[in-house]
């Protein structure tokens, strides 16, 4: 009796470790298809594809690139509303910064796993190495996101596999143990000479993270925008925001974002009927979004910010167009000094 092509649901976050997962398993006949989770954090080119001065990078959404290069189908699930009680509520708490690393990767193997049950699928794979990363993939944690995915043994990492007890693809023989891998640690050198073993030559630069809640900055403004609100929320808008411009907050209840360069400004030019927003008119300047609500004397205050990262900044007035909703006024003001601008405002 001719046994039927396995198959297997591969986490395809765009890097090296899970190409390379997909890979290993491929070659062992398995039929394999990708799942890539849109969370509204990821990096994947995003502000590359906002900003001027990134033109040259290759703006290519990585998880798409990567099948691509495997031949593999990608499934990409947005799980954006889902995924805010991971970030506001983590039962493991957060890493360095406000990235949740372990919740997220039992998030994600549960969301893999109901999608592999859903689509008739046998198991899933991962590129998890032990000892990768500080939190999320050491060797105790391992066994918290097969129990807590639910997944337990139909999760194998083929790229450490032969340091974890043998899965059930394993025991069964869907798939040859002989035939993965015991990569452990930071290093990445076993994983880029499998990967040109594989003849797999081009493939996005191992980088901290695969989402913005690792990046200390992005973190410092989420933390911001929970403190100003006095609750832990967001909504999609608010995240993309905070990749996105200068972020000044000069009074608890209100912010600027302040575009930094042409390609910013564009994008920000997207929110102008969701956001009041101010703009210099006798001078070249960037627009300006206002998150909160200024009184009109801090209205003038955030007209002489923005009036500083004018070309007027070293007039003696500069004329700013404000605007809320059909409410429209010119204010007429002295650019701030530098020193003016205090640090602690600068997010
Ligand atoms: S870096 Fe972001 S996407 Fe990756 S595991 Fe951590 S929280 Fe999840």
């Amino acid at each position: 009796m001719t046994q039927r092509t396995r198959k297997a649901v591969a986490l395809i976050s765009g890097g090296l470790d899970s190409m390379l997962a997909a890979k290993v398993i491929m070659e062992q006949g398995i039929h394999v298809e990708g799942i890539n989770f849109f969370t509204g954090f990821c990096v994947e080119g995003h502000t590359h594809a906002i900003r001027k001065r990134d033109q040259a990078k290759p703006k290519r959404n990585n998880a798409l690139w990567v099948a691509e290069q495997l031949g593999i189908k990608l499934h990409i699930v947005d799980i954006i509303e889902e995924y805010k009680d991971v970030v506001i509520n983590p039962k493991h708490c957060y890493g360095a910064n406000l990235n949740p690393c372990l919740d997220c990767k039992i998030f994600m193997v549960g969301k893999a796993r109901q999608w592999m049950l859903e689509n008739g699928f046998d198991f899933i794979i991962t590129g998890e190495v032990i000892g990768q990363r500080p939190k999320s993939q050491r060797r105790e944690t391992m066994p918290v996101v097969a129990r807590e995915s639910g997944a337990d043994d139909l999760l194998l990492r083929p790229l450490c596999a032969r340091n974890l007890p043998a899965t059930l693809p394993e025991r069964e023989g869907w798939v040859e143990r002989d035939k993965l891998y015991g990569f452990s640690g930071r290093t990445r050198k076993p994983q880029m000479e499998l990967a040109s073993q594989l003849g797999l030559e081009d493939y996005a630069q191992p980088a901290g993270g695969c989402c913005f809640l690792t990046d200390e900055n992005y973190s410092r403004k989420l933390a911001d925008l929970w403190r100003a609100r006095g609750e832990k929320n967001y909504e999609l808008d608010d995240i993309m925001l905070l990749k996105v411009g200068r972020h000044i907050r000069p009074r608890p209840h209100f912010k600027l974002i302040v575009a930094r360069e042409e390609g910013e400004g564009r994008f920000l030019q997207g929110y102008k009927n969701r956001y009041p927003h101010l703009h210099p008119i006798s001078h070249a300047g960037p627009l300006t979004l206002i998150d909160g609500t200024p009184t009109p004397d801090e209205l003038e205050l955030a007209a002489r910010i923005v009036a500083r990262y004018s070309q007027g900044r070293d007039a003696d007035t500069v004329e700013v167009r404000s605007v809320d909703g059909n409410e429209e006024q010119r204010l007429s003001v002295t650019p701030l000094k530098p020193h003016e601008i205090l640090p602690e405002w600068q997010l």
